[in-house]
């Protein structure tokens, strides 16, 4: 996934049945088995299907009601609502459920309990059981559930209990009451009733849905049909342009990995006014969200989260660690291998970027840089490693956390490892391999025989054998240790090395941040400074930046003043309320740092490089 850059007001950064009159399921049966053998699904009990009808009749109050038909089975059956999903963040969806009641086939009442605050135990369903509830959905963004007078997103974990005992069996999604003008995206094939069918609750609820009244094109590349679906005001975009760029990013990706693992993908993209931008990563799809006025000052923010998000269609979907699996709904799964999952899927991003031509040399060396800067920022860095930031990943909710001194991010960090990596595997291999490879063997040793690797062993494993090289003392000192990292080293490769400047820049004299969807918190204020004397404080809820919402944006333009400038900030207090407050923005010097040719660069190293912007081997790999 790629969650909005956390705003932070010090630095930059780089850059969210009608079965209700069913019979039964002797009825249900036949039916069932007939599409689901259509579709393929191999369904040995398809009376074991889960039903769901998910009424949109209360877009205005977004109100969502549930109907959940139980098959028959044991007389005592438990629901679970997910903790999490999407966002490695414990969310408690069922603080949106404001009732839940159980009838039998018949109508009459069952008796339904809460067992903890996201379980429920129904008696007496041994013919069936139909749970009705319902839930409060208006969480924007590509992790949330939102139902409102526009339109119809669902991250269906958020809104849909399961069955503990049939979360593996096949599941019906049926929507009613939609608004006339609507229509239904999902990457879920759906039957001739328009019903959709999922193999699994996961498969379910991997899958998102678009219902409004949204743009939606489509093209073909190496066999495979990929559907693009916008809600966005027209005049916010350009189809055309992002169909075409979508194209590039596809080819690129399915020819650095030689590999297409289905026959249909869907592109789903928001473009809101309002705060914005990340993205999620589905088998078979990606929803992304991004601000309608970033996108038109920076059209290639498009690419830079969509080749992350399509490239996760591997890494992490099918090429997965260990650790993610089962995926536990009820509580964290715990993994070291959030560098790999999500930071070598942005390092992977880039190799397809310059692929397709949507990113050339010098933004791509810049863009290193500044990730480059913004890990050696953080004093954490000689402290926490990669590994301990991937499994710390459960805390990024928290304010203190996001700070400099306490923690680095797995993402940032994580591409850097990708960069590596790739030049290490390069310099092993005497140019024979590199990222790629490490990619196509895990794919083809993983993915493709349906095993899961064992984290950053996993990931040594694949090294080390496209490598023909030990490439043990890296993964020691860089992913599960701390050392800092002799960045030439490994640029000189390439023929490259970092050059460090220092800068005056602007100092807004506080820290502040938010995670996804929450609002920005002061965190920290330098003691004396203007913004204290400004009459700023700690846990201040920020309202707007020089008049804009806080956020991505607000975080770019306080970097984008200079010293003297006056910052204006509207905030809210807990004691005072709201209020407005102005200062003039110091300054403070900061190192900053490119990357430069070597002084000498020589044949071997140009050669190096010129496969390396390619992401390619240099030479035909070793057998
Ligand atoms: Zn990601």
């Amino acid at each position: 996934m790629m969650k909005p850059p956390i705003a932070n007001a010090f630095f930059k950064h780089r850059a969210l049945c009608s079965e209700r009159r069913c019979s039964g399921s002797r009825w249900l049966a036949p039916r069932v088995l007939l599409c689901l053998a259509f579709l393929g699904i191999g369904v040995s009990h398809s009376y074991a299907v889960t039903s769901y009808n998910i009424s949109l009749a209360n877009p205005e109050q977004h109100l969502v009601q549930v109907q959940v038909i139980l098959p028959e089975g044991s007389s005592e059956r438990e629901l679970q609502l997910p903790v999490w999903n999407a966002l490695y963040q414990i969310r408690d969806f069922s603080q949106y459920v404001n009732w839940i009641r159980a009838k039998d086939r018949a109508g009459r009442p069952l008796t339904i309990r809460s067992i903890n605050d996201s379980r429920w135990q129904v008696a007496g369903a041994q013919q069936g059981a139909i749970i009705e509830y319902e839930i409060f959905a208006d969480s924007p963004g590509p992790f949330g559930a939102q139902l409102n007078s526009h339109h119809a997103f669902f991250n269906l974990a958020q809104i849909l209990i399961y069955p503990v005992d049939a979360r593996n069996q096949p599941m019906l999604v049926r929507f009613d009451q939609i608004p006339q003008s609507w229509h239904i995206a999902t990457p879920l094939p759906a039957d001739p009733d328009g019903r959709y069918i999922a193999e699994t609750y996961d498969r379910l609820v991997d899958s998102p849905v678009e219902i409004g009244s949204f743009q939606e094109s489509d093209f073909d590349e190496s066999g495979a049909r990929y559907r693009v679906i916008i809600d966005g005001e027209p005049a916010d975009y350009d189809a055309e342009t992002i169909t075409s760029v979508l194209h590039k990013i596809v080819a690129a990706a399915t020819s650095w990995m030689d590999d297409h693992p289905f026959s249909s993908y869907m592109f789903i993209y928001h473009f809101p006014h309002g705060p914005a931008g990340g993205g999620m990563e589905h088998s078979y799809s990606t929803a992304i969200s991004l601000n309608a006025d970033a996108l038109a000052r920076d059209p290639e923010i498009l690419a830079s989260v969509t080749a992350h998000e399509f490239f996760h269609l591997w890494n992490v979907k099918r090429i997965r660690p260990q650790t993610l699996e089962p995926v536990d709904y009820t509580k964290e799964n715990f993994t070291r291998a959030l560098w790999f999952s999500e930071g070598c899927t942005s390092t992977a991003a880039d190799f397809i970027r310059l692929r397709a031509g949507l990113l050339d040399e010098r933004h791509f060396e810049q863009e290193l840089a500044a990730d480059i800067g913004e890990l050696q920022r953080r004093p954490a860095r000689l402290r926490q490693s990669a590994e301990q930031s991937s499994l710390d990943a459960w805390l990024e909710g928290s304010p203190y956390y996001r700070r400099p001194e306490r923690s680095v991010s797995y993402y940032n960090k994580g591409e850097l490892l990708g960069i590596l990596l790739d030049l290490d595997v390069r310099e092993a291999s005497h140019g024979k391999a590199g990222l790629r490879e490490v990619f196509q063997w895990m794919n083809l040793n993983y993915a493709k025989k349906g095993r899961f690797f064992f984290d950053s062993d996993g990931v040594r494993q694949a090294a080390d054998v496209v490598s023909h090289a030990d490439l043990g003392s890296f993964f020691q000192n860089y992913v599960a240790g701390t050392d800092e990292i002799p960045w030439d080293d490994f640029f000189r490769v390439v023929g490259l090395h970092l050059v460090e400047a220092i800068n005056t820049v602007a100092d807004a004299g506080f820290t502040a941040s938010r995670s996804f969807d929450a609002p920005m918190i002061v965190a920290e204020i330098a003691p004396g400074g203007p913004a204290e004397l400004a009459g700023l404080q700690a846990g201040d809820t920020i309202l707007e930046i020089n008049g804009g919402p806080p956020g991505q944006d607000s975080a770019e333009s306080v970097s984008a003043l200079s010293p003297a400038d006056t910052l204006t900030v509207k905030v809210l207090n807990r004691r005072e309320g709201q209020r407005e407050l102005k200062w003039k923005i110091g300054s403070r010097e900061e190192v900053s740092y490119d990357l430069k040719d070597l002084d000498s660069v020589t044949p071997a190293q140009r050669a190096a490089r010129a496969a390396w912007l390619k992401g390619e081997a240099q030479k035909p790999a070793a057998q």
